[in-house]
């Protein structure tokens, strides 16, 4: 009966919750089972960044429900950000769900499956059920427990939740709170024993990872705690690479456009969210720097490390969005040259102030300037990955592709790469030449004369 199956949507941050989740869970009995037939406990850790995507997750609740039919012990418990937003609310649509648990009590799931099944054991006539999506002071350090897979090289670690931008379309803020930053010394004894455990790649993770430790510590030397963080992290013997997500241009400053030129393990990828490249909708959005501003951080990182590679997010048809202002965002999508882009359509966000906004943009008008993106972003790519062909890169050997074939790894520019080799090279840093490419994905072969392939 402690069979449980955790389904996850949305982002990494969601992907790191549900992984403290099952460490946690399983330190208590439980057993996480891969295959949501043979539970007895299911958790949706939900996603609200669109009407849709909580769409998805009240339709499977709602056909999972059908289990407790057959079998009335069946637990199916709602988490996260669906459950932050509506709460008690998703019992009139889903009456079956037994636990709505919100972003800030992860860390009580193991208390409340406990209680629910020991009203089970009593043999309660009535239903049990728990809704908790109350705000609980320090839940961000709860998040630090990780289920490493056999060799697994990479890992992520969340520093912060939360966050305090208030972006127009964004329900982020109401779904995670403020922001809120774990202790530092917290986090580098974390990275310390996922090195000592043979993670070599750490991504630092966040809503908002540039606004870090803000409120919580002094600029040392000019120097934001967040770099401070950095330069800890870059200085654990066993960490090869250091990568982080999701930044805000707001947060690049000087000492960390600079920290790409002294932290050796400080990954040459940037994911930039830009959003929009027209000033007029950068201000309706509420987001606080210019157009101008952005392409000078690019510049900067380029200066700093020419071979930088980009990513951005971009929203197309956002409320009130002129021909004029989209090729603003066109030209400068075009001028920064991404490697990488989201790019999505706008959609209605109920509960974010953008909602309420007139002049919604017709949805083929959305469509058309969407793929206009998308084949540069293609182009862009196809570009970059042709001067890689003769190049050797160094990659972090991850392990055996998916097809079985190979193996693969990814280069500094966060490049997949498949290549000829062996299980002993797991976890190492090795060159390999590139031989081919496509839009996506790197082929190569190993450098290293001598190594038993
Ligand atoms: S900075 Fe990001 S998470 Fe925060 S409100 Fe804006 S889009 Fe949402």
């Amino acid at each position: 009966m402690n069979r449980v199956f955790i389904k996850t949507y949305g982002c990494q941050m969601n992907e790191r919750d549900s992984e403290a989740v099952a460490a946690m869970l399983r330190a208590r009995g439980y057993r996480i089972v891969n295959d949501e037939n043979t539970c007895d406990v299911m958790l949706l850790n939900t996603c609200s960044v669109r009407d849709m995507a909580e769409q998805k997750a009240i339709g499977k609740a709602g056909h999972v429900a059908q289990k407790k039919k057959r079998n009335p012990r069946f637990i199916l418990g709602i988490l996260g950000c669906m459950a932050q937003n509506r709460g008690a609310q998703l019992l009139d649509a889903l009456p079956d769900v037994d636990l709505i648990v919100g972003t800030q009590k992860f860390h009580q799931v193991p208390d409340y499956l406990d209680n629910l099944r020991a009203a089970q054991e009593a043999g309660t006539v009535l239903p049990t059920r728990i809704v908790d999506i109350a705000e609980e002071a320090g839940s961000q350090n709860t998040i630090r427990e990780h289920v490493l897979e056999e060799r697994q090289v990479t890992a992520f670690v969340s520093i912060q939740q939360g966050c305090n931008m208030d972006c127009a379309f964004c329900i982020v803020p109401k779904t995670r709170g403020d922001e809120r930053s774990r202790p530092m010394d917290q986090i580098v004894r974390e990275c310390e024993e996922l090195a000592d455990r043979g993670v070599r790649e750490i991504t630092l993770l966040g809503q908002i990872v540039t606004s870090y430790g803000r409120r919580d510590y002094t600029h040392t030397g000019g120097v934001t705690p967040f770099v401070q963080l950095l330069e800890r992290v870059n200085a654990i013997p066993g960490i090869k690479r250091i990568r982080f997500t999701s930044p805000h241009p707001r947060g690049f400053k000087d000492d960390l456009i600079a920290a790409y030129g002294r932290l050796e393990k400080l990954c040459e990828y940037v994911h930039l969210p830009l959003q929009s490249g027209s000033d007029r909708i950068l201000r309706a959005m509420n987001r606080p720097y210019t157009r101008e501003r952005y392409r000078q951080i690019v510049d900067d990182l380029r200066r700093v490390r020419p071979d930088m590679y980009f990513s951005t997010d971009i929203i197309v048809g956002f409320p009130g969005e002129t021909t004029e202002d989209f090729e603003q965002t066109r030209e400068l999508f075009d001028a920064c040259n991404y490697d990488m882009a989201y790019v999505f359509k706008y959609s209605i966000r109920t509960g974010t102030p953008a909602a309420e906004l007139a002049d919604q943009v017709p949805d083929d008008l959305k469509e058309e300037r969407n793929q206009v993106l998308l084949r540069l972003l293609e182009q862009n790519s196809d570009r970059r990955n042709a001067t890689l062909v003769g190049t050797t890169q160094e990659v972090l050997v991850e392990g055996p592709d998916k097809k079985g074939v190979g193996y693969m790894g990814r280069t500094r520019g966060n490049r997949i790469v498949h290549f000829a080799a062996n299980e002993r090279l797991i976890g190492e840093l090795v060159p390999v030449t590139i031989k081919r490419v496509s839009t996506a994905v790197l082929y190569g072969e190993l450098e290293l004369a001598g190594v038993e392939r």
